[in-house]
């Protein structure tokens, strides 16, 4: 399938040589020969950023590169950052620092950044990281192993933030985890410009797949690597096909149409493109998720102006109003940011409220950070950051209140999910899964050595807090997608 900047152009391509005697591999590409050689990857931020680094470490297979988690075994080092808030970034500068000693210990260890801070500061972080070989921006993953073969060819302490011009979005997803489920990306960038985020600085202008190229890619997911969950990725997934006269109500319901694909979900959205249509695909779709994670940000309709959200909190309150009525099953989350600039006791109040009448099942919620080069940031902002710090806590204190009343209500239910791993709790061996509606239940093995990773179980509530649900098991249904067992 043809990519956007993804393309590889004219130059050298991987081959792949298995030695017949030893079953050693050996690729080359050009006049290099890469052998066997490690990867070692950091990604901080959002999905769409844990999307691309599985994409990238599925491009770099075919390089004869393999994941560690063990840093001194490492070849290759890679950085995917994330710019939305400081706490992520500063993590992120702190441990490209430490590589320096890294690089000391091992003289041809290679250290590359990509994701939203090498987008914008690349160039400059090159030039200040003496041990920093490359930097790479959001629209060029694609083409990560021709900048490996170049650092490699002895080219190093390059940049390439180029963006994507073209006016397709294409690509084919890469599925590198042995599981069932997929993160599909449908959308990249977004237009919203909403005034404290640096998305649309780092991830530009808003461009979808076409509606045939994803059901094409999902069905061939399906049907040749067993996949039977999809999360369809974007910045504002619900502004998805717009350019193209598509929708993404349209491509829940052909995606409804594919056989063995089990469960779809959708994330993020701006309420803003939440459609009548869409509301009622949540009602129609057998497949849809019954869970919506819907960003609110602030319950204040002065805040909200002041985000340049394009919403009050009364259509806000209308769009949960209106999901409820089509799917009485659904529930909902949200985004809260505490604190923006020169928010008021009584805007920060009205979030409170806001939050009463919404009955989320979870939010996340963040302190404002100001974000250079959005509008936001250049707003003179006279509130104290320890006013900041405790309405985030309050903000905090009070979701968990109405998280665990919520949550009482599940206890006695029956769930479907899909088990996702075990951890220990207590000291007792307990398996996770997340149920549609995208709560996680632990339950206790009937025996230990019995593996549920990957199978359909059905788990019945037995006890829940705000934050964790306890279940017992009620039946077992194996690996395949429960739809095929009918
Ligand atoms: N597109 C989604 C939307 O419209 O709400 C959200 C994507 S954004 C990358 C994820 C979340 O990060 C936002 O919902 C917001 O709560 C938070 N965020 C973004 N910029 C922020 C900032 N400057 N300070 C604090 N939180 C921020
Ligand atoms: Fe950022 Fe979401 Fe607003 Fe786009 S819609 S600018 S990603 S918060």
């Amino acid at each position: 399938m043809a990519t956007g900047l993804g393309t590889r152009g004219d130059g050298p391509r991987e081959k792949t040589i298995i030695d017949p005697i030893t079953g050693e591999k050996t690729v080359t590409m050009g006049d290099l020969v890469f052998p066997e050689r490690k990867v070692w990857m950091k990604t901080f931020g959002c999905q769409m950023n844990y999307h691309d680094s599985d994409r990238i470490a599925s491009h770099l297979q075919d390089l004869n590169f393999t994941k560690t988690e063990n840093l001194d075994e490492a070849d290759l080092v890679l950085f995917n950052t994330c710019a939305v808030r400081d706490l992520s970034n500063n993590k992120f500068y702190s441990q490209l620092g430490e590589m320096k000693h890294a690089k000391k210990k091992k003289k041809d260890l290679v250290v590359g950044i990509g994701g939203c801070v090498a987008q914008t500061e690349g160039k400059e972080l090159v030039k200040k990281y003496q041990h920093l070989d490359f930097a790479f921006g959001t629209d060029v993953i694609d083409t990560i192993n021709d900048m490996v073969f170049r650092v490699y060819a002895g080219d190093n302490k390059f940049t390439i933030n180029s963006w994507d011009r073209s006016e397709n979005f294409s690509i084919e997803t890469k599925v590198s985890a042995d599981s069932p489920q997929a993160f599909v990306n449908i959308i990249k960038g977004c237009n919203k410009y909403c005034t404290y985020c640096i998305v649309p600085y780092t991830r530009g202008k808003e461009r979808s797949r076409k509606m045939a190229e994803v059901v094409e890619d999902i069905s061939k997911l399906v049907k040749y690597q067993g996949i039977q969950e999809v999360t369809l990725l974007g910045q504002n997934v619900n502004s998805y096909g717009k350019e193209n006269g598509e929708s993404l109500a349209e491509l829940i319901m052909e995606l409804d149409k594919i056989e063995g694909l089990e469960l779809i979900r959708y994330t993020t959205s701006h309420p803003y493109d939440v459609s009548d249509e869409l509301i009622a695909v949540h009602g129609k779709s057998k497949k849809l998720s019954k869970h919506l994670h819907l960003p609110v940000q602030s319950g204040s309709k002065t805040v909200l102006e002041r985000m340049y959200r394009e919403y009050t909190p009364e259509h806000y309150l209308s769009l949960l109003d209106k999901l409820r009525a089509a799917q009485p099953e659904i529930v909902l989350s949200t985004d809260i940011i505490a604190g923006f600039v020169n928010e008021t006791e009584e805007e920060h109040k009205e979030t409170l409220a806001l939050l009463d009448k919404a009955q989320f099942d979870f939010i996340y919620s963040y302190v404002y950070s100001p974000r250079a080069k959005t509008r936001a940031a250049k707003m003179e902002d006279l509130l104290p950051d320890d006013v900041k710090g405790e309405r985030l806590r309050e903000i905090q204190a009070h979701q968990l209140k109405i998280q665990d009343k919520i949550r009482q209500t599940m206890i006695g239910k029956t769930f479907r999910m899909l088990v996702e791993d075990f951890g220990t709790m207590g000291g007792v061996k307990k398996w996770k899964g997340r149920t549609n509606c995208n709560r996680i239940v632990h339950f206790k093995p009937e025996n230990e050595e019995t593996d549920y990773k990957w199978h359909w179980v059905d788990v019945k509530v037995t006890s829940a807090t705000a934050l964790s649900c306890q279940g017992e098991l009620v039946v077992d249904l194996g690996k395949k997608a429960p739809s095929l067992l009918n």
